[in-house]
């Protein structure tokens, strides 16, 4: 699953330019999810005294709202974009409004070309929004305007957009790769590296501690390994070419 961020100064287009590439990647059969970031700390889309609403004041974690045209899932809490990540299973996740992730980023600008200035990073693949009614360039970066150039939009979404990374949020970083993490993405957006340059993807055992999932290098994983294997040889119903799974509860 490939996810990426569109992010900006505020009325640049951002969801305009959404649409057009959502449109676009359908286009091409891809599946498309969407998370929209909103900056209304009271937002809520349930109705106070609905049905669900009462679920959720009752104590429910989690409540779906099952309709003939939609189904809802509602979690009475603000969710990081790791974990809300975990919920899709699709081609493609655009992400509208979130800049502090360590994903590959198309910024929106507008005609204060200083406001653009101020959002540009090492993560920003390209520039769109109302500010592509002007210019085809800005900093090197391509400008695309989303609506005249949707297929050349998402031509370069293709091209610099890889599969998640073990960690999309803030700046965790094992270091096993030499570099961390926000380095390491940036340097797959500038075809200097592959996500398999990553040890975390490399390895085939993952090792989650509460809801966080702890990177597990080569070194690590061949002890676990190894250790699993005499452990487990004893067992008679032990096949070691089976997945292994263990939970240890509090
Ligand atoms: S090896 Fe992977 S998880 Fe570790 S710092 Fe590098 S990119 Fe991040």
């Amino acid at each position: 699953m490939k996810a990426f961020s569109v992010f900006g100064v505020t009325q640049s287009g951002k969801t305009t330019t959404i649409e057009n590439i959502i449109r676009e990647l359908k286009k091409r059969g891809y599946s498309v999810g969407s998370v929209k970031n909103i900056h209304y700390e009271d937002f809520l889309i349930d109705v106070e005294g609905s049905n669900t609403w009462r679920h959720k004041q009752a104590g429910s974690e989690m409540i779906v709202a099952r309709g003939f045209k939609e189904t809802d899932i509602l979690i009475p809490q603000r969710l990081g974009i790791d974990r809300i990540l975990r919920y899709f299973d699709h081609d493609y996740v655009v992400i509208e409004g979130v800049s502090d992730t360590v994903l590959p980023k198309i910024l929106c600008g507008g005609s204060n070309f200083t406001e653009t200035d101020a959002r540009l990073n090492d993560l920003v693949f390209a520039i769109s929004g109302c500010i592509s009614n002007q210019i085809s360039e800005y900093q090197g970066f391509p400008v695309i305007n989303s609506l005249s150039e949707a297929g050349k939009l998402v031509d370069l979404i293709e091209e610099k957009v890889t599969d998640i990374m073990p960690f999309v949020e803030g700046l965790e970083q094992c270091g096993a790769c030499g570099s961390n993490c926000r380095e390491l993405v940036t340097k797959i957006i500038k075809g200097e590296a592959t996500r398999s340059d990553c040890a975390f993807v490399k390895s085939r055992t993952t090792v989650t501690v509460g809801q966080k999932e702890i990177a597990v290098d080569s070194w690590l994983e061949a002890k676990l390994e190894a250790f699993l294997a005499v452990l487990f040889s004893k067992l008679d119903s032990y096949d070691p070419g089976e997945q292994i799974k263990i939970t240890v509860r509090k």
